[in-house]
Protein backbone atom coordinates (compact mmCIF):
# COMPACT_ATOMS: atom_id res chain seq x y z
CA UNK A 1 0.00 0.00 0.00
CA UNK A 2 0.94 3.81 -0.25
CA UNK A 3 1.79 6.81 2.27
CA UNK A 4 -1.38 8.27 3.91
CA UNK A 5 -1.01 11.20 6.30
CA UNK A 6 -4.05 8.77 8.23
CA UNK A 7 -2.88 5.00 7.01
CA UNK A 8 -6.67 3.88 8.55
CA UNK A 9 -8.12 5.60 5.62
CA UNK A 10 -6.67 2.71 4.05
CA UNK A 11 -8.77 -0.43 3.62
CA UNK A 12 -8.21 -3.62 1.93
CA UNK A 13 -11.95 -4.93 3.19
CA UNK A 14 -15.46 -4.73 1.92
CA UNK A 15 -17.54 -2.72 4.65
CA UNK A 16 -21.34 -4.55 5.24
CA UNK A 17 -23.21 -3.92 8.66
CA UNK A 18 -20.17 -1.52 9.89
CA UNK A 19 -17.89 -4.41 10.07
CA UNK A 20 -14.98 -4.73 7.82
CA UNK A 21 -15.29 -7.97 5.56
CA UNK A 22 -13.05 -10.57 3.94
CA UNK A 23 -14.62 -12.91 0.97
CA UNK A 24 -15.50 -16.51 2.88
CA UNK A 25 -13.53 -18.25 -0.13
CA UNK A 26 -10.26 -15.82 0.38
CA UNK A 27 -10.33 -14.81 -3.06
CA UNK A 28 -9.34 -11.32 -3.81
CA UNK A 29 -8.09 -9.39 -6.70
CA UNK A 30 -5.65 -6.79 -7.35
CA UNK A 31 -5.71 -2.93 -7.52
CA UNK A 32 -3.19 -1.50 -9.65
CA UNK A 33 -1.82 2.12 -10.20
CA UNK A 34 -2.56 2.90 -14.08
CA UNK A 35 0.94 5.48 -14.10
CA UNK A 36 2.58 2.92 -12.84
CA UNK A 37 1.59 -0.58 -13.13
CA UNK A 38 2.70 -1.19 -9.04
CA UNK A 39 -0.33 -3.03 -7.47
CA UNK A 40 -1.13 -0.67 -4.28
CA UNK A 41 -3.04 -3.35 -2.69
CA UNK A 42 -5.71 -6.12 -2.98
CA UNK A 43 -9.51 -6.33 -2.79
CA UNK A 44 -11.64 -9.02 -1.37
CA UNK A 45 -14.17 -11.13 -4.08
CA UNK A 46 -17.11 -11.57 -2.07
CA UNK A 47 -19.28 -14.63 -1.76
CA UNK A 48 -23.26 -14.60 -2.80
CA UNK A 49 -24.00 -15.26 0.84
CA UNK A 50 -22.14 -12.04 2.11
CA UNK A 51 -23.79 -10.16 -0.85
CA UNK A 52 -27.28 -10.94 0.51
CA UNK A 53 -25.72 -10.57 4.36
CA UNK A 54 -25.03 -6.36 2.78
CA UNK A 55 -28.88 -6.49 2.12
CA UNK A 56 -29.95 -8.18 5.44
CA UNK A 57 -27.58 -5.27 6.69
CA UNK A 58 -28.95 -2.44 5.23
CA UNK A 59 -32.65 -3.90 5.73
CA UNK A 60 -32.36 -3.70 9.43
CA UNK A 61 -30.70 -0.12 9.25
CA UNK A 62 -33.75 1.06 7.47
CA UNK A 63 -35.99 0.81 10.12
CA UNK A 64 -33.94 2.64 12.68
CA UNK A 65 -32.38 5.20 9.85
CA UNK A 66 -35.80 6.05 8.31
CA UNK A 67 -37.20 6.90 11.76
CA UNK A 68 -34.75 9.31 12.79
CA UNK A 69 -35.42 13.30 12.32
CA UNK A 70 -34.66 14.76 9.15
CA UNK A 71 -32.85 17.46 11.17
CA UNK A 72 -31.02 14.34 12.99
CA UNK A 73 -29.96 12.59 9.59
CA UNK A 74 -28.75 15.92 8.34
CA UNK A 75 -26.35 16.29 11.56
CA UNK A 76 -25.26 13.27 11.12
CA UNK A 77 -24.50 13.38 6.97
CA UNK A 78 -22.55 17.30 7.93
CA UNK A 79 -20.04 15.19 10.26
CA UNK A 80 -19.75 13.09 7.29
CA UNK A 81 -18.96 15.81 5.20
CA UNK A 82 -16.64 17.41 7.82
CA UNK A 83 -14.98 14.06 8.13
CA UNK A 84 -14.08 14.47 4.26
CA UNK A 85 -12.84 18.22 4.60
CA UNK A 86 -10.39 16.84 7.49
CA UNK A 87 -9.16 14.42 5.21
CA UNK A 88 -9.22 15.96 2.06
CA UNK A 89 -5.60 15.54 1.04
CA UNK A 90 -5.52 11.68 2.29
CA UNK A 91 -8.73 11.01 -0.29
CA UNK A 92 -6.88 12.74 -3.16
CA UNK A 93 -3.61 10.84 -2.75
CA UNK A 94 -6.01 8.13 -2.57
CA UNK A 95 -7.87 8.67 -5.86
CA UNK A 96 -4.88 9.85 -7.85
CA UNK A 97 -2.70 6.43 -7.30
CA UNK A 98 -6.08 4.38 -7.77
CA UNK A 99 -7.24 6.21 -11.19
CA UNK A 100 -4.15 8.27 -12.19
CA UNK A 101 -5.39 11.67 -12.51
CA UNK A 102 -3.18 14.31 -11.45
CA UNK A 103 -3.71 15.58 -7.45
CA UNK A 104 -5.16 18.88 -8.75
CA UNK A 105 -7.92 17.40 -10.42
CA UNK A 106 -7.94 14.61 -7.39
CA UNK A 107 -8.22 17.70 -4.66
CA UNK A 108 -11.56 19.51 -7.31
CA UNK A 109 -13.42 16.33 -6.87
CA UNK A 110 -12.91 15.95 -3.04
CA UNK A 111 -14.76 19.35 -2.69
CA UNK A 112 -17.08 18.74 -5.76
CA UNK A 113 -18.05 15.10 -4.06
CA UNK A 114 -18.29 16.53 -0.69
CA UNK A 115 -20.44 19.45 -2.02
CA UNK A 116 -23.13 16.81 -2.69
CA UNK A 117 -23.15 15.72 1.07
CA UNK A 118 -23.63 18.96 2.41
CA UNK A 119 -26.47 20.28 -0.39
CA UNK A 120 -28.17 16.98 0.25
CA UNK A 121 -28.01 17.12 4.28
CA UNK A 122 -29.63 20.21 4.51
CA UNK A 123 -32.03 19.47 1.24
CA UNK A 124 -33.27 16.40 2.80
CA UNK A 125 -34.80 18.83 6.02
CA UNK A 126 -36.95 20.39 2.64
CA UNK A 127 -38.97 17.60 1.77
CA UNK A 128 -42.62 18.31 1.65
CA UNK A 129 -45.23 16.62 0.78
CA UNK A 130 -48.36 18.36 -0.43
CA UNK A 131 -51.95 19.21 0.12
CA UNK A 132 -54.40 19.14 -2.55
CA UNK A 133 -57.73 21.05 -2.61
CA UNK A 134 -60.62 18.04 -2.64
CA UNK A 135 -63.39 17.13 -4.91
CA UNK A 136 -63.88 14.61 -2.35
CA UNK A 137 -66.86 16.05 -0.15
CA UNK A 138 -65.50 15.74 3.40
CA UNK A 139 -62.24 14.65 2.39
CA UNK A 140 -58.84 16.11 3.22
CA UNK A 141 -56.21 14.98 0.62
CA UNK A 142 -52.26 15.36 0.37
CA UNK A 143 -48.97 13.62 -0.06
CA UNK A 144 -46.37 12.06 2.30
CA UNK A 145 -43.49 11.97 0.83
CA UNK A 146 -41.50 8.74 2.40
CA UNK A 147 -37.57 6.84 1.70
CA UNK A 148 -38.05 4.09 -1.22
CA UNK A 149 -35.89 1.65 0.92
CA UNK A 150 -32.56 0.18 0.60
CA UNK A 151 -31.11 1.39 -2.81
CA UNK A 152 -27.92 0.30 -4.66
CA UNK A 153 -25.20 2.10 -5.44
CA UNK A 154 -23.05 1.45 -9.07
CA UNK A 155 -20.56 3.37 -9.97
CA UNK A 156 -17.65 4.02 -12.63
CA UNK A 157 -13.71 4.58 -12.15
CA UNK A 158 -13.47 8.12 -13.74
CA UNK A 159 -14.63 10.12 -10.52
CA UNK A 160 -14.38 7.05 -7.64
CA UNK A 161 -15.49 9.80 -5.17
CA UNK A 162 -17.86 12.02 -7.03
CA UNK A 163 -20.39 9.29 -8.51
CA UNK A 164 -20.71 8.06 -5.16
CA UNK A 165 -21.53 11.10 -2.80
CA UNK A 166 -23.89 12.26 -5.82
CA UNK A 167 -25.89 9.37 -4.77
CA UNK A 168 -25.20 8.75 -1.29
CA UNK A 169 -25.78 11.55 -0.09
CA UNK A 170 -29.10 11.88 -1.91
CA UNK A 171 -29.99 8.66 -0.80
CA UNK A 172 -29.24 8.93 2.55
CA UNK A 173 -30.54 12.35 3.46
CA UNK A 174 -33.89 10.83 1.89
CA UNK A 175 -34.21 8.12 4.64
CA UNK A 176 -32.69 5.48 2.61
CA UNK A 177 -29.45 2.70 3.66
CA UNK A 178 -27.09 2.00 0.71
CA UNK A 179 -24.82 -0.47 -0.71
CA UNK A 180 -22.41 0.59 -2.85
CA UNK A 181 -20.48 -1.39 -5.44
CA UNK A 182 -17.35 1.20 -6.65
CA UNK A 183 -15.46 0.13 -10.16
CA UNK A 184 -13.09 -2.95 -9.40
CA UNK A 185 -10.20 -0.17 -10.41
CA UNK A 186 -11.14 2.26 -7.90
CA UNK A 187 -12.48 0.87 -4.79
CA UNK A 188 -10.34 2.44 -2.20
CA UNK A 189 -11.61 5.72 -2.38
CA UNK A 190 -14.82 3.88 -1.47
CA UNK A 191 -13.74 2.36 1.17
CA UNK A 192 -12.57 5.22 2.80
CA UNK A 193 -15.79 7.09 1.96
CA UNK A 194 -16.91 4.27 4.74
CA UNK A 195 -14.66 4.56 6.69
CA UNK A 196 -15.39 8.70 7.20
CA UNK A 197 -18.99 7.37 7.48
CA UNK A 198 -17.82 5.25 10.10
CA UNK A 199 -16.23 8.36 11.77
CA UNK A 200 -19.19 10.54 11.47
CA UNK A 201 -21.45 8.29 13.54
CA UNK A 202 -23.71 7.10 10.46
CA UNK A 203 -24.85 4.13 11.74
CA UNK A 204 -23.92 0.55 10.54
CA UNK A 205 -26.25 -1.15 7.72
CA UNK A 206 -26.77 2.58 6.43
CA UNK A 207 -23.51 2.81 4.09
CA UNK A 208 -21.89 -0.18 2.92
CA UNK A 209 -19.53 -1.40 0.38
CA UNK A 210 -19.41 -4.64 -1.35
CA UNK A 211 -17.02 -5.96 -3.60
CA UNK A 212 -16.03 -8.64 -6.32
CA UNK A 213 -17.28 -9.82 -9.43
CA UNK A 214 -19.69 -6.93 -10.75
CA UNK A 215 -21.99 -8.94 -12.97
CA UNK A 216 -22.84 -11.55 -10.04
CA UNK A 217 -23.48 -8.88 -7.60
CA UNK A 218 -25.53 -6.98 -9.96
CA UNK A 219 -27.79 -10.46 -10.79
CA UNK A 220 -28.11 -11.29 -7.14
CA UNK A 221 -28.92 -7.06 -6.06
CA UNK A 222 -30.97 -6.66 -8.66
CA UNK A 223 -32.98 -9.98 -8.23
CA UNK A 224 -33.62 -8.50 -4.70
CA UNK A 225 -37.19 -7.90 -3.94
CA UNK A 226 -36.00 -5.89 -0.63
CA UNK A 227 -33.81 -3.81 -2.79
CA UNK A 228 -36.11 -0.85 -4.00
CA UNK A 229 -33.68 1.40 -6.18
CA UNK A 230 -30.78 0.59 -8.66
CA UNK A 231 -28.88 4.25 -9.20
CA UNK A 232 -26.07 3.38 -11.40
CA UNK A 233 -23.49 5.57 -13.58
CA UNK A 234 -21.32 4.17 -16.58
CA UNK A 235 -21.82 2.80 -19.52
CA UNK A 236 -24.69 2.42 -21.81
CA UNK A 237 -24.12 -1.17 -22.65
CA UNK A 238 -24.11 -2.00 -18.75
CA UNK A 239 -26.81 0.18 -17.97
CA UNK A 240 -29.22 -1.64 -20.53
CA UNK A 241 -28.03 -4.64 -18.95
CA UNK A 242 -29.52 -3.59 -15.63
CA UNK A 243 -32.30 -2.39 -16.55
CA UNK A 244 -33.42 -5.81 -17.51
CA UNK A 245 -32.21 -7.33 -14.51
CA UNK A 246 -34.25 -4.70 -12.94
CA UNK A 247 -37.16 -5.25 -14.74
CA UNK A 248 -38.65 -8.58 -13.08
CA UNK A 249 -38.81 -7.12 -9.36
CA UNK A 250 -39.80 -3.31 -10.96
CA UNK A 251 -37.40 -1.58 -9.28
CA UNK A 252 -36.72 2.19 -9.59
CA UNK A 253 -34.06 2.32 -11.74
CA UNK A 254 -31.71 5.79 -12.30
CA UNK A 255 -29.27 5.81 -15.42
CA UNK A 256 -26.29 7.75 -15.63
CA UNK A 257 -24.51 6.86 -18.48
CA UNK A 258 -22.31 7.30 -21.67
CA UNK A 259 -22.42 10.72 -23.62
CA UNK A 260 -21.09 12.17 -26.75
CA UNK A 261 -20.72 15.81 -26.26
CA UNK A 262 -20.98 18.27 -29.17
CA UNK A 263 -19.05 21.74 -28.71
CA UNK A 264 -20.20 23.65 -31.23
CA UNK A 265 -18.65 27.58 -32.14
CA UNK A 266 -20.15 29.97 -33.55
CA UNK A 267 -18.63 32.12 -36.77
CA UNK A 268 -18.90 35.37 -34.15
CA UNK A 269 -16.26 33.87 -31.60
CA UNK A 270 -12.62 34.40 -31.10
CA UNK A 271 -10.92 31.46 -32.45
CA UNK A 272 -8.28 31.42 -29.46
CA UNK A 273 -10.77 32.01 -26.73
CA UNK A 274 -13.30 28.69 -28.18
CA UNK A 275 -10.09 26.59 -28.90
CA UNK A 276 -8.80 27.00 -25.01
CA UNK A 277 -12.32 26.54 -23.86
CA UNK A 278 -12.53 23.24 -26.07
CA UNK A 279 -9.40 22.17 -24.77
CA UNK A 280 -10.89 22.66 -21.17
CA UNK A 281 -13.70 20.67 -21.96
CA UNK A 282 -12.42 18.00 -23.83
CA UNK A 283 -9.22 16.94 -21.72
CA UNK A 284 -10.55 16.66 -18.29
CA UNK A 285 -9.55 13.21 -16.74
CA UNK A 286 -7.35 12.68 -20.04
CA UNK A 287 -10.48 12.66 -21.65
CA UNK A 288 -12.19 9.85 -19.38
CA UNK A 289 -15.26 12.41 -18.75
CA UNK A 290 -18.73 12.11 -19.66
CA UNK A 291 -18.96 15.49 -20.09
CA UNK A 292 -15.79 15.55 -22.69
CA UNK A 293 -16.80 17.61 -25.91
CA UNK A 294 -15.99 14.77 -28.42
CA UNK A 295 -17.25 16.19 -31.62
CA UNK A 296 -16.00 19.62 -31.79
CA UNK A 297 -18.22 21.79 -34.76
CA UNK A 298 -16.77 24.80 -35.65
CA UNK A 299 -18.08 27.39 -38.36
CA UNK A 300 -16.22 26.92 -41.76
CA UNK A 301 -15.38 31.06 -41.61
CA UNK A 302 -13.07 30.00 -38.27
CA UNK A 303 -12.14 26.78 -38.75
CA UNK A 304 -8.51 26.92 -39.93
CA UNK A 305 -7.66 29.06 -37.01
CA UNK A 306 -9.52 27.03 -34.80
CA UNK A 307 -7.71 23.80 -35.32
CA UNK A 308 -3.75 26.00 -34.97
CA UNK A 309 -5.00 27.37 -31.70
CA UNK A 310 -6.24 24.39 -30.64
CA UNK A 311 -2.98 22.35 -31.20
CA UNK A 312 -0.87 24.85 -29.90
CA UNK A 313 -2.57 24.89 -26.55
CA UNK A 314 -3.21 20.89 -26.71
CA UNK A 315 0.61 20.95 -27.13
CA UNK A 316 1.49 22.74 -23.80
CA UNK A 317 -0.75 20.10 -22.06
CA UNK A 318 1.68 18.53 -19.65
CA UNK A 319 0.99 14.54 -19.57
CA UNK A 320 2.66 12.07 -16.89
CA UNK A 321 2.31 10.93 -13.44
CA UNK A 322 -0.73 12.58 -11.24
CA UNK A 323 1.49 12.61 -8.52
CA UNK A 324 3.90 15.02 -10.04
CA UNK A 325 2.70 18.57 -9.41
CA UNK A 326 3.47 19.76 -13.43
CA UNK A 327 0.98 17.36 -14.45
CA UNK A 328 -1.93 18.02 -16.09
CA UNK A 329 -2.88 14.51 -17.50
CA UNK A 330 -2.43 11.55 -15.91
CA UNK A 331 -2.68 8.05 -18.10
CA UNK A 332 -5.40 5.87 -19.57
CA UNK A 333 -7.07 3.44 -16.70
CA UNK A 334 -5.37 0.51 -18.15
CA UNK A 335 -3.76 -0.63 -21.48
CA UNK A 336 -7.49 -1.52 -23.15
CA UNK A 337 -8.39 2.35 -23.01
CA UNK A 338 -5.01 3.08 -24.63
CA UNK A 339 -5.31 0.35 -27.41
CA UNK A 340 -9.13 1.26 -28.05
CA UNK A 341 -8.13 5.18 -28.48
CA UNK A 342 -5.24 3.90 -30.90
CA UNK A 343 -7.61 2.03 -32.81
CA UNK A 344 -10.14 5.12 -32.84
CA UNK A 345 -7.56 7.19 -34.32
CA UNK A 346 -6.39 4.84 -36.75
CA UNK A 347 -9.68 4.36 -37.65
CA UNK A 348 -9.93 8.25 -38.60
CA UNK A 349 -6.94 8.46 -40.50
CA UNK A 350 -7.98 5.13 -42.38
CA UNK A 351 -11.14 6.95 -43.45
CA UNK A 352 -9.80 10.47 -44.52
CA UNK A 353 -8.76 12.14 -41.14
CA UNK A 354 -5.78 14.39 -40.82
CA UNK A 355 -3.85 14.05 -37.65
CA UNK A 356 -2.92 17.19 -36.61
CA UNK A 357 -1.40 16.65 -33.63
CA UNK A 358 -0.37 13.99 -31.01
CA UNK A 359 2.60 12.23 -30.99
CA UNK A 360 2.27 8.84 -29.21
CA UNK A 361 6.19 8.09 -28.97
CA UNK A 362 6.22 10.92 -26.11
CA UNK A 363 4.05 8.50 -24.08
CA UNK A 364 5.51 8.17 -20.78
CA UNK A 365 4.28 4.87 -19.98
CA UNK A 366 2.25 2.20 -21.65
CA UNK A 367 -1.46 3.62 -19.97
CA UNK A 368 -0.47 6.79 -21.37
CA UNK A 369 -2.26 8.23 -24.78
CA UNK A 370 -0.66 11.97 -25.58
CA UNK A 371 -3.79 14.28 -26.72
CA UNK A 372 -4.33 13.58 -30.25
CA UNK A 373 -6.17 16.64 -32.47
CA UNK A 374 -8.08 15.03 -35.79
CA UNK A 375 -9.75 17.70 -38.33
CA UNK A 376 -11.76 16.67 -41.06
CA UNK A 377 -13.36 13.93 -38.93
CA UNK A 378 -16.66 12.68 -41.28
CA UNK A 379 -20.39 10.67 -39.61
CA UNK A 380 -18.62 7.25 -40.90
CA UNK A 381 -15.78 7.42 -38.43
CA UNK A 382 -15.66 5.55 -34.73
CA UNK A 383 -14.57 9.49 -33.46
CA UNK A 384 -17.78 10.86 -34.19
CA UNK A 385 -20.09 7.92 -33.25
CA UNK A 386 -18.66 6.54 -30.21
CA UNK A 387 -17.83 7.75 -27.13
CA UNK A 388 -13.93 7.91 -27.21
CA UNK A 389 -13.39 7.85 -23.64
CA UNK A 390 -9.60 8.86 -24.22
CA UNK A 391 -7.80 12.96 -24.84
CA UNK A 392 -8.81 12.18 -28.79
CA UNK A 393 -10.28 15.36 -29.93
CA UNK A 394 -12.20 15.35 -33.38
CA UNK A 395 -13.40 18.71 -35.34
CA UNK A 396 -15.59 19.46 -38.29
CA UNK A 397 -16.76 22.27 -39.87
CA UNK A 398 -20.26 23.72 -40.80
CA UNK A 399 -22.20 26.25 -42.93
CA UNK A 400 -25.02 27.08 -40.60
CA UNK A 401 -27.04 26.95 -37.53
CA UNK A 402 -29.47 23.83 -39.16
CA UNK A 403 -26.02 22.12 -39.61
CA UNK A 404 -24.78 22.38 -36.36
CA UNK A 405 -27.75 21.22 -34.98
CA UNK A 406 -28.42 18.14 -37.40
CA UNK A 407 -24.67 17.61 -36.93
CA UNK A 408 -24.81 17.87 -32.92
CA UNK A 409 -27.90 15.62 -32.77
CA UNK A 410 -26.23 12.74 -34.38
CA UNK A 411 -25.53 10.81 -32.30
CA UNK A 412 -27.56 8.15 -29.62
CA UNK A 413 -26.57 9.74 -26.67
CA UNK A 414 -27.91 13.04 -25.19
CA UNK A 415 -25.75 14.26 -21.82
CA UNK A 416 -24.15 17.55 -22.18
CA UNK A 417 -23.63 19.88 -24.86
CA UNK A 418 -21.52 23.24 -25.29
CA UNK A 419 -22.24 26.45 -27.42
CA UNK A 420 -19.65 29.07 -28.08
CA UNK A 421 -21.45 32.40 -29.50
CA UNK A 422 -22.23 35.77 -28.26
CA UNK A 423 -25.40 35.85 -30.57
CA UNK A 424 -28.42 35.93 -28.34
CA UNK A 425 -30.14 34.46 -31.14
CA UNK A 426 -28.38 31.95 -32.31
CA UNK A 427 -27.57 30.85 -28.83
CA UNK A 428 -31.33 30.25 -28.55
CA UNK A 429 -31.97 28.84 -31.62
CA UNK A 430 -29.34 26.38 -31.21
CA UNK A 431 -29.87 25.65 -27.67
CA UNK A 432 -33.49 24.38 -28.16
CA UNK A 433 -32.49 22.91 -31.30
CA UNK A 434 -30.56 20.31 -29.49
CA UNK A 435 -31.45 17.21 -28.06
CA UNK A 436 -29.38 17.33 -24.83
CA UNK A 437 -30.16 17.18 -20.86
CA UNK A 438 -27.49 19.26 -20.19
CA UNK A 439 -26.33 22.93 -22.08
CA UNK A 440 -23.71 24.93 -21.27
CA UNK A 441 -23.49 28.27 -23.17
CA UNK A 442 -19.85 30.26 -23.09
CA UNK A 443 -19.09 28.11 -20.22
CA UNK A 444 -17.25 25.02 -19.99
CA UNK A 445 -17.98 24.24 -16.10
CA UNK A 446 -21.80 23.18 -15.69
CA UNK A 447 -21.89 21.14 -12.61
CA UNK A 448 -22.55 21.33 -9.16
CA UNK A 449 -24.79 19.99 -6.28
CA UNK A 450 -28.11 22.15 -6.93
CA UNK A 451 -27.48 21.12 -10.35
CA UNK A 452 -30.30 18.69 -12.01
CA UNK A 453 -27.71 16.20 -14.10
CA UNK A 454 -28.18 13.79 -16.43
CA UNK A 455 -29.09 13.01 -19.60
CA UNK A 456 -31.83 11.84 -22.78
CA UNK A 457 -31.79 9.43 -25.61
CA UNK A 458 -29.46 6.23 -24.21
CA UNK A 459 -27.19 8.28 -21.90
CA UNK A 460 -29.92 8.10 -18.83
CA UNK A 461 -32.78 8.05 -17.02
CA UNK A 462 -33.44 10.67 -13.91
CA UNK A 463 -31.58 12.92 -12.43
CA UNK A 464 -28.76 13.51 -9.93
CA UNK A 465 -28.17 16.33 -8.17
CA UNK A 466 -30.88 19.33 -7.50
CA UNK A 467 -34.20 18.98 -6.25
CA UNK A 468 -35.07 16.00 -8.33
CA UNK A 469 -31.96 14.36 -7.37
CA UNK A 470 -33.77 13.21 -4.06
CA UNK A 471 -37.18 12.45 -5.60
CA UNK A 472 -34.99 9.70 -7.17
CA UNK A 473 -35.19 8.15 -3.61
CA UNK A 474 -38.64 9.08 -2.11
CA UNK A 475 -42.04 7.59 -3.01
CA UNK A 476 -45.14 9.76 -2.87
CA UNK A 477 -47.55 8.00 -0.72
CA UNK A 478 -50.85 9.71 -1.45
CA UNK A 479 -53.85 9.82 1.24
CA UNK A 480 -57.26 10.70 1.52
CA UNK A 481 -58.74 11.19 4.61
CA UNK A 482 -62.91 10.94 4.63
CA UNK A 483 -65.57 11.26 6.67
CA UNK A 484 -63.92 14.78 8.21
P1 LIG B 1 -18.83 0.36 -16.94
O1 LIG B 1 -20.24 0.38 -17.37
O2 LIG B 1 -17.93 -0.65 -17.51
O3 LIG B 1 -18.73 0.17 -15.35
C1 LIG B 1 -19.50 0.94 -14.46
C2 LIG B 1 -19.76 0.11 -13.21
O4 LIG B 1 -20.49 -1.05 -13.59
C3 LIG B 1 -18.50 -0.40 -12.52
O5 LIG B 1 -18.76 -0.44 -11.12
C4 LIG B 1 -18.36 -1.80 -13.07
O6 LIG B 1 -17.65 -2.65 -12.18
C5 LIG B 1 -19.80 -2.22 -13.17
N1 LIG B 1 -20.06 -3.27 -14.15
C6 LIG B 1 -19.33 -3.59 -15.24
N2 LIG B 1 -19.89 -4.64 -15.90
C7 LIG B 1 -21.00 -4.96 -15.19
C8 LIG B 1 -22.01 -5.95 -15.35
N3 LIG B 1 -21.98 -6.82 -16.36
N4 LIG B 1 -23.01 -5.98 -14.46
C9 LIG B 1 -23.05 -5.10 -13.44
N5 LIG B 1 -22.12 -4.16 -13.23
C10 LIG B 1 -21.11 -4.08 -14.10
O7 LIG B 1 -18.31 1.83 -17.16
P2 LIG B 1 -16.89 2.40 -16.80
O8 LIG B 1 -15.96 1.97 -17.87
O9 LIG B 1 -16.51 2.13 -15.38
O10 LIG B 1 -17.16 3.97 -16.88
C11 LIG B 1 -17.18 4.64 -18.07
C12 LIG B 1 -18.59 4.92 -18.53
O11 LIG B 1 -19.31 5.63 -17.51
C13 LIG B 1 -18.61 5.84 -19.72
O12 LIG B 1 -19.53 5.38 -20.68
C14 LIG B 1 -19.06 7.17 -19.14
O13 LIG B 1 -19.67 8.05 -20.04
C15 LIG B 1 -19.97 6.74 -18.07
N6 LIG B 1 -20.12 7.81 -17.08
C16 LIG B 1 -21.29 8.49 -17.04
C17 LIG B 1 -21.45 9.52 -16.14
C18 LIG B 1 -22.76 10.25 -16.06
O14 LIG B 1 -23.00 10.91 -15.06
N7 LIG B 1 -23.61 10.17 -17.06
C19 LIG B 1 -20.43 9.85 -15.25
C20 LIG B 1 -19.24 9.14 -15.31
C21 LIG B 1 -19.11 8.10 -16.24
Amino acid sequence: MFKLSDPRLLHQYAYIDGKWTYGDEGREAPVDDPATGETLGHIPWLEDAQIRAAVDSAERAFVHWRALRADERCERLLAWFDQLQENREDLAVIMTREQGKSLADSRGEVQYGASFIRWFAEQGKRIIGDTIPSPIPNATLGTIKEPVGISVLITPWNFPLAMITRKAGAAMAAGCPVIVKPAGETPFTALALAELAERAGIPAGVFNVVLGDSARISEILCAEERVKALSFTGSTRVGKLLLKQCANTVKRVSLELGGNAPFIVGPDMDPREAAFAAVNAKFQTSGQDCLAADRIIVHESIHDEFVAQFAERMAALRVGNGMDSETELGPLINERAVEKASQIVDDAISKGATLVAGDQSKAPGPNFFMPVLLSGVTRDMQVWHEETFAPVAGVVSYRDDDEAIELANDTEYGLASYIYTHDIRRIWKLMRGIEYGMVAVNSVKMTGAPVPFGGIKQSGLGREGGIPGIEEYLDTKYYCLGGL
